[in-house]
């Protein structure tokens, strides 16, 4: 079965966890640090914290914000459920902006609208979470001007774009958002197994983050000053065990290196996808032209009109075929728990669309040019 997706894993990868492994530290020890450099390093950001997974990242990311009850968080109809989830996790309101057809990214002019109408309501947002969907950059510059004239703060859900730029500037090096997040998962450019981060410039949500991830804790030898008592750690907020083990970092240090290596093999497979598939009846996602995508996945817009099958069908053939395409995402509002909160089928038009017409293709560094040619083979038998 060809993954649309998986982890790469060299024998450096190995021995670097294996020395993790006989080391005195499983957690809580110096590779965390080097890992959060190394993070840092690459994509031109101030300061990077670690965290068991982006969703904890994600987590962290609003409670460092302070978001409450009383806030309201906007952010893309089509992005995994873990992005919104953070914001519920601190009892704020979530609404989600539709996509653009062509990027699949949060429509800006969409955005703009919504928040001229929210200002006359009285109902703006505290936070937009931007997703970079499959790597591809959202529109940074013109959401940061927006940011600027409705007064909302951006954090950046980029679990998908580690590797990718916007401007000449990597994403995660918050150029043009307060936060950003990257997701570790195996099937994300580069592992931890589990694991995420957040980047940031900022001096003080550094500070807070990093209280967050252990239990709202701070150790600080000022604090004995004039006591009698014994005070070697004291809790100032209410925090969460969201932390990184060695061993993970250690796995994500030796991978920090290949990111490069990753990703241009990521953008030759697509580009050999959109070379060979040209012809056929489907359409290909597209960016800005001062963005590069990590392709952290390929999607295939079906016109179903000319191929005269249903999404679902052409699905389950190329499973029947043994190749394992995916979608990403159902929209968010449409699940059942989201269906709870009060939203409905085609709260966002464009979402729906999609999810009817949409799939991932497998696109990872592991695959072999044989299963590149199977991928397109069979694209081409399906759905031509
Ligand atoms: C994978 C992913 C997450 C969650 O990442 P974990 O590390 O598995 O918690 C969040 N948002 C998006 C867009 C993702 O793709």
């Amino acid at each position: 079965m060809i993954q649309y997706g998986r982890q790469l894993i060299e024998q450096e990868d190995i021995e670097s966890v294996v020395s993790v492994l006989q080391s005195d530290f499983l957690t809580q020890g110096p590779v965390i640090e080097k890992f959060e450099n190394a993070v840092a390093e690459y994509c031109g950001a101030k300061h990077a914290i670690a965290a068991n997974s982006a969703t904890s990242s994600l987590h962290l990311a609003m409670m460092a914000l302070e978001i409450n009850r009383n806030d309201l968080i906007w952010t893309s109809a089509i992005t995994f459920v873990a992005t919104s989830n953070a914001a519920l996790y601190c009892g704020a309101t979530v609404d989600f902006i539709d996509i653009d057809k062509q990027t699949l990214n949060l429509d800006v002019s969409l955005l703009e609208k919504k928040l001229q109408q929210a200002e006359a309501n009285s109902n703006l947002p505290t936070v937009l979470i931007v997703v970079h969907l499959a790597g591809a950059p959202a529109d940074m510059l013109s959401i940061s001007k927006l940011s600027e004239r409705y007064n909302f703060k951006v954090v950046e859900d980029a679990s998908h774009a580690v590797g990718s730029s916007f401007n000449s500037k990597m994403i995660g090096s918050c150029e043009y958002s307060l936060l950003s997040i990257f997701s570790f998962h195996p099937v994300k450019i580069i592992t931890t197994a589990e694991g995420g981060i957040i980047t940031t410039n900022d001096h003080s949500l550094n500070e807070k983050i990093r209280r967050l991830r252990t239990h709202g804790i701070s150790r600080n030898d000022s604090f004995n000053d004039g006591r009698e008592e014994l005070w070697n750690y004291f809790q100032e907020d209410l925090g969460y065990n969201y932390r990184m083990t060695e061993l993970s970092a250690a796995l994500g240090l030796t991978q920090v290196s290949k990111i490069d290596r990753f990703v241009s093999r990521r953008n030759e497979i697509s580009e050999q996808y959109k070379w060979e598939l040209r012809t056929l009846p489907l359409e290909f996602q597209k960016f800005p032209e001062n963005a590069k995508s990590s392709y952290h996945l390929f999607i295939i817009r079906l016109k179903l009109d000319q191929i005269k099958k249903t999404k679902k069908q052409i699905y389950f053939e190329y499973l029947e075929n043994n190749i394992n395409v995916n979608f990403h995402y159902i929209p968010v509002y449409r699940h059942p728990f989201y269906e709870k909160l009060g939203f409905k089928k085609n709260h966002c038009l464009e979402a729906e669309r999609y999810f009817l017409d949409a799939l991932s293709i497998p696109v990872h560094p592991g695959l072999t040019q044989d299963d590149i040619e199977r991928v397109i083979g069979t694209t081409r038998t399906l759905v031509e």
